[in-house]
């Protein structure tokens, strides 16, 4: 895409691997097992063959934040991929993202018109999807449930079995767009905090994904337990 600076595949490979000696570092600065976070690359507005080279290094799980990009990248890539939707979902979107066969889980359901609408598309293709609620933590994105109520709602439809193709799995989040990295993590540990109380109300759900973080700040994501980092360009570079 013009204005993208275009990697080459030893350079991908190589951001994959310093990207996961990072998270590695992370984990252990906060006590944690390094397999207990997921990678998510976020390979948007980047090509087939950039998302090939990443998983020449690895990395198989993606993250793609339009369905009509995804739907049209990821049908040429192997079965071995594995896709997460980030972005905002129209629900008029849903049964293409469903209907992408790499597609493991949507992370960005953030009103219970959307799960309604993802529930009708999986029983009507057969299949089931995980996915998270995502909370509104910073200004600058509008996307996100932004009431502790919202949020209950959804959960008390999701452990009442009005979803059954849809397993919930925890919660997702996009930190404030700022420099102060203790309001960052701030964001992060209220989301954090969240789902523990979510997860003490609804114990038959089993909440305990957090995806929180991105190239600028996946470092804060650890420390305040994500177990998924969403990281576009600190792997492929900038976007156009
Ligand atoms: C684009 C995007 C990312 C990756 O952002 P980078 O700053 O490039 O790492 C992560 N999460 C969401 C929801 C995104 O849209």
């Amino acid at each position: 895409m013009e204005g993208n600076c275009v990697l080459s595949d030893g350079e991908v490979a190589e951001n994959v691997a310093a990207v996961r000696a990072e998270i590695a570092e992370a984990c252990a600065e906060a006590g944690r097992d390094p397999s207990s976070v997921r990678l998510v690359a976020v390979s948007k507005f980047h090509p087939a063959g950039a998302v090939l080279a990443a998983m020449g290094a690895g990395q198989l799980l993606f993250g793609e934040n339009r369905v009509q990009e995804a739907a049209s990248k990821f049908a040429s890539l192997p079965e071995s991929a594995e896709l997460h939707m980030i972005g905002s979902l129209q629900r008029n979107k849903v049964r293409a993202a469903l209907s992408i066969r790499q597609l493991s889980a949507i992370e960005s359901v953030d009103r219970l018109p959307l799960l309604e609408e993802i529930e009708r598309a999986c029983a009507s293709l057969g299949r089931n999807v995980d996915v998270l609620l995502e909370i509104h933590a910073g200004e600058e994105s509008k996307a996100g449930f932004r009431s502790e109520d919202d949020v209950r709602s959804a959960l008390s439809a999701l452990a009442c079995g009005s979803f059954p193709h849809v397993r919930v799995r925890g919660l997702m989040a996009m930190a404030p767009n700022v420099v102060d990295r203790a309001a960052v993590r701030a964001a992060f540990g209220s989301v954090r905090r969240l789902r523990d109380r979510m997860a003490a109300e609804f114990p038959s759900l089993p909440l305990g994904e957090l995806s929180m973080g991105m190239s600028g700040d996946f470092r804060e994501g650890i420390a305040e337990g994500a177990t998924v980092v969403r990281v576009g360009t600190a792997i492929f570079g900038r976007r156009a």
